[in-house]
Protein backbone atom coordinates (compact mmCIF):
# COMPACT_ATOMS: atom_id res chain seq x y z
CA UNK A 1 0.00 0.00 0.00
CA UNK A 2 1.70 3.26 -1.17
CA UNK A 3 -0.45 5.58 1.52
CA UNK A 4 1.43 3.57 4.52
CA UNK A 5 2.52 6.27 6.90
CA UNK A 6 6.02 6.24 7.57
CA UNK A 7 8.26 7.92 9.98
CA UNK A 8 10.49 10.33 8.53
CA UNK A 9 13.46 9.52 10.60
CA UNK A 10 13.70 6.03 10.78
CA UNK A 11 11.56 4.71 7.87
CA UNK A 12 9.76 2.34 9.72
CA UNK A 13 5.87 2.07 9.42
CA UNK A 14 3.86 3.72 11.69
CA UNK A 15 1.39 1.48 13.57
CA UNK A 16 0.81 3.17 16.39
CA UNK A 17 -0.40 7.06 16.65
CA UNK A 18 1.62 9.22 14.63
CA UNK A 19 3.42 12.35 16.21
CA UNK A 20 2.93 15.22 14.08
CA UNK A 21 5.22 18.00 14.17
CA UNK A 22 4.69 21.64 12.20
CA UNK A 23 8.42 22.76 10.50
CA UNK A 24 8.83 25.82 9.10
CA UNK A 25 5.23 25.25 7.87
CA UNK A 26 5.34 21.91 6.61
CA UNK A 27 4.00 18.99 8.43
CA UNK A 28 6.22 16.17 9.31
CA UNK A 29 5.04 12.95 10.56
CA UNK A 30 7.41 10.36 12.79
CA UNK A 31 7.02 7.45 14.97
CA UNK A 32 7.69 8.84 17.71
CA UNK A 33 8.74 12.00 20.11
CA UNK A 34 12.43 10.34 19.97
CA UNK A 35 12.83 10.53 16.13
CA UNK A 36 11.37 13.51 15.70
CA UNK A 37 14.18 15.04 18.15
CA UNK A 38 16.83 12.80 15.99
CA UNK A 39 15.10 14.40 12.85
CA UNK A 40 15.06 17.86 14.35
CA UNK A 41 19.07 18.40 15.66
CA UNK A 42 19.82 15.98 12.45
CA UNK A 43 21.26 13.31 13.96
CA UNK A 44 22.42 10.85 11.30
CA UNK A 45 20.34 7.80 10.67
CA UNK A 46 21.39 5.09 12.49
CA UNK A 47 20.67 1.19 12.27
CA UNK A 48 17.51 -1.06 13.24
CA UNK A 49 19.57 -2.43 15.46
CA UNK A 50 20.64 0.56 17.35
CA UNK A 51 17.04 1.74 17.46
CA UNK A 52 15.89 -1.30 19.23
CA UNK A 53 18.58 -0.80 21.71
CA UNK A 54 17.77 2.86 22.03
CA UNK A 55 14.27 2.56 22.49
CA UNK A 56 14.81 -0.41 25.04
CA UNK A 57 16.67 2.38 26.67
CA UNK A 58 14.43 4.82 26.61
CA UNK A 59 11.15 2.67 27.46
CA UNK A 60 12.70 1.00 30.43
CA UNK A 61 14.68 3.55 32.22
CA UNK A 62 14.24 7.24 30.58
CA UNK A 63 10.97 8.95 31.88
CA UNK A 64 9.37 11.29 29.03
CA UNK A 65 10.34 14.75 30.85
CA UNK A 66 13.54 13.33 31.96
CA UNK A 67 13.80 12.13 28.47
CA UNK A 68 14.24 15.68 27.15
CA UNK A 69 16.94 17.09 29.10
CA UNK A 70 19.01 13.98 28.47
CA UNK A 71 18.89 14.25 25.04
CA UNK A 72 19.53 17.98 25.11
CA UNK A 73 22.43 17.00 27.10
CA UNK A 74 23.88 14.55 24.30
CA UNK A 75 23.14 17.15 21.62
CA UNK A 76 24.86 20.22 23.74
CA UNK A 77 22.30 21.79 23.54
CA UNK A 78 20.29 23.92 26.14
CA UNK A 79 17.05 25.35 26.38
ZN1 LIG B 1 10.88 6.75 13.71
Amino acid sequence: MSDTIRCEYCRRPIKLRPVKKALRGKEHIFCSEFCFRLHFYNVPTISYDDLQKMYAFYCVSVPAQDYHQTLSGLMGEED
